[in-house]
């Protein structure tokens, strides 16, 4: 998929997306997200600091990343895809198109993103 570097930005709120959109441990240790931006379509990765695997959080039978897609199911995602796409406000807190989304079937993968 070709990544629209000239889409100016725009903060919209695209609902729920069907993905694929992966979910696995960061290189930080933390939880990292990544798939195709549904609007720009750059290849988008955003790590979140909360839910995190291996900290003891969780407490089910399926493992901390379950747990944590289950969080991440309930949050707004953002397009993270670093290109300062035109019209980038200078205090924009993700560098993208300005893109956000709900993801409701995050893929949970290993290190490295495979399954
Ligand atoms: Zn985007
Ligand atoms: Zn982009």
């Amino acid at each position: 998929m070709t990544h629209l570097f000239d889409t100016a930005y725009a903060d919209r709120d695209l609902g729920e997306v069907p993905g694929p959109f992966t979910l696995g441990p960061s290189p930080g240790g933390h939880a990292l997200v990544q798939g195709t931006c549904p609007r720009c379509k750059g290849h988008t990765a955003t790590e979140y600091r909360h839910g995190v695997p291996g900290t003891g959080t969780a407490t089910g039978t399926k493992g901390p990343l379950a747990d944590t897609a289950r969080l991440l199911a309930l949050e707004r995602h953002y397009c993270e895809c670093r290109h300062p796409h035109p019209d980038l406000p200078p205090d924009a807190v993700f560098v993208g198109c300005g893109a956000s989304w709900y993801v409701r079937n995050l893929v949970t993968v290993g290190p490295g993103g495979t399954p």
